[in-house]
């Protein structure tokens, strides 16, 4: 691994600490252009109560404002863009950046509930003729330090999860 795609990860990697540490899954991502990051984002599910915004989206999203906001056209940007993310993107995810047609993803762990590259679907590398584009990926880098984060969030009780008992309280309110 290349030293500039190492500082990537490392930084995706504390975005993902970040939402650990806020209660949210914990993936982070950077899409990288040029030798510049574009878009970064980390999981806000729980945040923003949309089971949509994944890190990826989130990042999708901003680099689509900066194209928007620098006049550049996004196919041009994504086709040349890098996506850097802890965790496998999941089936939705993968079949974002498939219409993106981002053409290289570097992950570290698997997802082995949703994953889109492999785990679960092939979505990254199926052949989908009005889905974008396949892409490649990179697999694995700096794996253990992102399970172990994945382990951590899933063992801990979800605090945004519904409790029974005081769920049925606040009902007789
Ligand atoms: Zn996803």
């Amino acid at each position: 691994m290349e030293v500039a795609a190492e500082r990537w990860m490392d930084r995706a990697l504390r975005m993902a600490k970040e939402a650990l540490e806020n209660g949210e899954v914990p993936v982070g991502c950077l899409m990288v252009y040029n030798n510049e990051i574009l878009g970064k984002g980390r999981n806000e599910v729980n945040e923003t109560k949309n089971a949509t915004r994944h890190a990826e989206m989130v990042a999708i999203d901003q680099v689509l404002d900066w194209c928007h906001q620098h006049d550049k056209d996004p196919a041009e940007v994504f086709a040349h863009t890098v996506l850097y993310v802890t965790v496998e993107p999941c089936i939705m995810c993968a079949a974002a950046l498939r219409l993106m047609k981002i053409p290289l993803v570097v992950y570290g762990c698997q997802n082995e509930r949703f994953g889109g590259c492999g785990s679960v679907l092939n979505i990254s590398s199926a052949n989908l003729t009005d889905t974008g584009e396949p892409f490649q990926c990179i697999a694995g880098y700096r794996a253990e330090e992102a399970v172990d984060m994945l382990k951590t969030f899933y063992r801990q009780e979800n605090p945004n999860a519904p409790k029974s008992k005081v769920r049925k309280k606040e009902c007789h309110k």
